[in-house]
């Protein structure tokens, strides 16, 4: 290895090209993994026990009649002594068992019932070749469009690529359960929405695929900050992530369901190329499964409080409402792609006529229709059961309104309803973090106009 004499200004020499001293034999080292970097964030050592979940083993890579296949730290090395100088093609073969073709997609290994670790799709990179080792200077450029690679280092003798799975497995997938004898297993029947609360992908990584059952939960989906879509529980099955929640008469939200986790770090807006990759997965979903657009909604629109024992309290936690006061519901209400509300005038007839007669009134905790107290004082004109009527609403739209069925209309407003309305407002009428809980006329008009919008396919 030890060059015949060492004299290191020589070493330095070597950058103009008169000099053509050896030793010149050095192997291009190829490091490609799974770092999923991004400007501004610092990649993770994701992935369960030894953190090297990243690293990508067994992948071939040519150049030429060249090829070297990456060892068990992702690193393959090339002689390119034998090569011409020149514009080349280094092709990135994932490792047996691994090649994907396709980004993340509803049908991705939707007839495999044992799936790989991991997915990769191959890459071809265009370098340039000088003197037996690449050259720096000239343009790198993947040979297709490319969303899921990019050259994070580029010298003579290294080349370092992050090289992004569209698959991932997370081991805590199960059967969607199905009432005996059922035909066929049942397909999910909701798309529920999340957000990571943490700075870049690697973290959600980390704790999605490391083993161990309940606290380390999981997702059918994430879609990261830039966009790029990573799929780890096939739509088939089901996978924690709603934890204790009801809707629409469901409990275990998770069963049923498609999560999907955003990366998020808890404040500012969601950019636009994840919401647009967000809103793309909802349509595909949503064609693939039949499911109509009434079926995407929030973590905190199913979740309810722990049940410590039966009968379960179905209430709503105070705990951070997932996917927080950041994410922007517009677009799914006005895309086509979820909910929304009609445009409407307020009936009289509303809710007893309650918001008419009274336009500043708010419902408040304790009211009651038994003894026609609302607003915190009785109001004998109102002869219609206000409360049962917003009750009966928010059971339409699917939220759990009591803490021992779920859906029995109890004429009083208490914890399960404000609950039900703070999720309501967080996501019909934009409350962002501070709902109130409490039905004013405002409140009641978008509930109508909600129920409105789900009478239309
Ligand atoms: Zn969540």
């Amino acid at each position: 290895m030890s060059p015949p004499k060492k004299t290191p200004p020589s070493k330095k020499k070597a950058a103009t090209p008169t000099v053509t001293v050896a030793p010149k034999r050095k192997l291009l080292r190829v490091t490609t993994r799974a770092l999923f970097t991004r400007a501004g964030s610092t990649a993770v050592h994701w992935a369960p026990g030894n953190g090297e979940g990243n690293m990508i083993r067994g992948a071939t890579i040519k150049v030429g009649a060249v090829s070297g296949t990456t060892n068990r730290f992702s690193v393959a090395e090339l002689d390119l002594a034998s090569l011409p100088d020149g514009p080349a093609t280094m092709t990135f073969e994932p490792p047996p068992g691994m090649v994907g073709t396709t980004r993340a997609s509803p049908s991705m290994l939707a007839t495999t019932t044992s799936p790989p670790d991991r997915l990769f799709r191959a890459l071809s990179l265009s370098v340039t070749i000088k003197s037996g080792a690449l050259d720096p200077s000239a343009s790198t450029a993947f040979g297709q469009a490319v969303d899921n690679a990019q050259v994070t280092l580029l010298t003579q003798d290294k080349l370092e690529i992050d090289w992004k799975p569209d698959w991932i497995k997370c081991p805590r997938n199960y059967a969607r359960p199905a009432p005996p004898n059922a035909p066929t297993p049942p397909s999910p029947k909701l798309i529920i929405l999340h957000s990571t609360d943490a700075d870049n992908i690697g973290s959600t990584l980390h704790r999605f695929t490391a083993p161990g059952g309940k606290g380390y939960a999981g997702a059918n989906y994430i879609v990261d900050v830039d966009g790029f879509v990573v799929k780890m529980v096939r739509d088939e099955e089901a996978v924690g992530h709603a934890g204790q929640s009801f809707f629409r008469g469901t409990r275990n939200v998770s069963d049923i369901s498609i999560g999907i986790e955003t990366v998020h770090r808890g404040s500012g807006a969601f950019p636009k190329a994840q919401m647009d990759a967000l809103l793309a997965l909802i349509r595909a979903l949503e064609a693939a499964h039949g499911l109509g657009r009434h079926t995407v909604f929030a973590h905190y629109d199913v979740q309810v409080e722990r049940s410590e024992n039966p009968p379960l309290n179905l209430t709503m936690t105070g705990r951070h409402a997932c996917p927080g006061g950041s994410f922007d519901y517009a677009p799914i209400m006005t895309g086509g792609v979820g909910t929304g509300r009609i445009s409407r005038r307020p009936s009289p007839s509303d809710y007893g006529g309650l918001f008419s007669t009274f336009p500043t009134i708010a419902l408040a905790r304790n009211d009651k229709d038994g003894s026609k107290i609302y607003g915190g004082k009785v109001r004998s004109a109102i002869v219609i059961p206000v409360i049962r009527e917003i009750q009966s609403d928010l059971k339409s739209i699917g939220y759990s309104i009591n803490e021992r069925d779920g859906t029995t209309e109890t004429g009083e407003y208490d914890d399960p309803t404000i609950h039900a309305i703070q999720a309501f407002q967080r996501h019909f009428m934009n409350a962002r973090d501070s709902p109130t809980g409490f039905v004013d006329a405002q409140t009641a008009a978008a509930i109508k106009e909600v129920l409105g919008d789900l009478a239309t396919p």
